[in-house]
């Protein structure tokens, strides 16, 4: 039975603008639009004044220096990283370089361990966090609070990271809106990926998920939600109680 998935694909930016979407939070879109990407990798300004820049994204100066631009007059106290692929992290160093913040995220890629460059073309293998951030770890900034959650699975190393006060999370590449994500082997593993499915459905998920690309709509946070899972579910690998709805109750299938 084919299934209709209500992935959430329109939504309004302007390359080159740091354009607010939430309270406390910005974002600017990357010029790096691609069947991965979508419209760009959404890099995210968190707090006023002093702030943190979550996923500075792709090596492309224009966008490092549209982001810096869009942050005139305010200091970049953290640099934090959902995971390593070369659309995330890469522009860690040139804000690093403009702004000497520290960079925080779970780990090198891949733990560090190189695979067949071929198959792992997408991992940034040159970034090393100056701070590693565990499962659970808080951070504080000013006027935020961040929670990491490891949430391997699209890649070993991959946060997300969530604002607890606010009832947002950063979901990274782990839940997208407008795609399922990529699980790409070797270092992209299904078994973790499920697992840290179930470690967010075990969140009160839907009002707490502030999804990558978007602007942080609750709406189109629960469709990314309900797309995967009806995908899972026709996979057998999650059991509803009854049809995969929106209001249904979802658990991990044992068997
Ligand atoms: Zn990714």
């Amino acid at each position: 039975m084919a299934v209709e998935i209500p992935f959430r694909r329109e939504f309004s930016f302007e390359y080159g603008r740091l354009e607010p979407v939430a309270p406390m939070i910005r974002r600017i879109v990357a010029r790096n639009p691609s069947p991965f990407t979508f419209r760009g990798t959404g890099t995210y300004v968190v707090g006023h004044g002093e702030v943190a820049v979550i996923d500075p994204g792709p090596d492309l100066a224009d966008h490092v220096e549209a982001l810096l631009a869009g942050l005139a007059g305010e200091q970049v106290t953290h640099i934090l990283i959902t995971h390593t692929h070369r659309d995330h992290s890469p522009a860690a160093r040139a804000v690093q370089q403009a702004t000497g913040a520290p960079t925080y995220g779970f780990g090198p890629h891949a733990g560090g361990k190189r695979g067949d460059p071929a198959v792992e073309e997408g991992g940034d293998w040159d970034f090393v966090p100056d701070r590693t951030l565990g499962d659970g770890d808080r951070i504080a900034g000013k006027g935020w609070v961040f929670e990491a959650m490891h949430t391997p699975g699209h890649t070993s190393n991959h946060l997300c990271l969530a604002l607890p006060d606010s009832g947002i999370l950063f979901s990274g590449d782990h839940v997208m809106g407008w795609s399922t994500s990529v699980i790409a082997p070797p270092d992209g593993d299904m078994a973790a990926y499920m697992a840290s499915l179930d470690k967010l459905l075990g969140r009160p998920m839907v009002e707490r998920l502030y999804v990558g690309l978007q602007p942080g709509l609750r709406r189109a946070a629960g469709r990314s939600v309900h797309a995967h899972l009806i995908d899972l579910v026709a996979r057998g690998i999650v059991e509803s109680d009854g049809p995969p709805a929106l209001d249904a109750h979802y658990r991990i299938a044992r068997n």
